[in-house]
């Protein structure tokens, strides 16, 4: 997609400091990273959420970002894939963060607002959920 800058990062228009390149992925250093080693993983497929992006290109994601983790010799780390602006996303071409967590202050800040469990309704929303898997 011409105006995207994830596709211009593929395609060298951008440049950045590219850390794994095959057929169908391409990973870099994030240039605003929360901390030493942040990366970016992106298949080379523009789409903009997840569900938008074929299985072939997806499942050679994760080993990338492996990887990554391994190389930055991150002992604590997140993978983090954001959909949607609401969801922090804000560059829409699919990517995922490896984000080292060194200590309390630096790499990714979770709220985990926990809701109270409704066994009948979590009951429901699995029936509903598992019918269209
Ligand atoms: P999002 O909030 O969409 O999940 O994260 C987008 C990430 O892309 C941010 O961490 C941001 O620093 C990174 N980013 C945005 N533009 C560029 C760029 O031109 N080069 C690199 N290397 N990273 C970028
Ligand atoms: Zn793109």
């Amino acid at each position: 997609m011409a105006s995207c800058i994830f596709c211009k990062i593929i395609k060298g228009d951008i440049p950045s400091f590219k850390l794994f390149e095959s057929d169908k992925v391409f990973a870099f250093l994030d240039i605003q990273p929360l901390s030493r080693g942040h990366a970016l993983v992106i298949p080379k497929y523009h789409g903009e959420k997840l569900t938008d992006i074929p299985d072939d290109y997806l499942s050679e994601v994760l080993p990338v970002a492996k990887k990554i983790a391994q190389a930055t010799n991150a002992g604590a780390y997140n993978i983090l894939q954001n959909n949607g602006t609401i969801a922090h996303q804000v560059v829409p071409h699919v990517h995922f963060h490896v984000i080292p967590k060194p200590n309390e202050t630096e790499g990714l800040g979770i709220g985990w607002p926990t809701q109270a469990t409704d066994m009948d309704k979590l009951k429901a929303l699995y029936e509903e959920v598992k019918a269209k898997m």
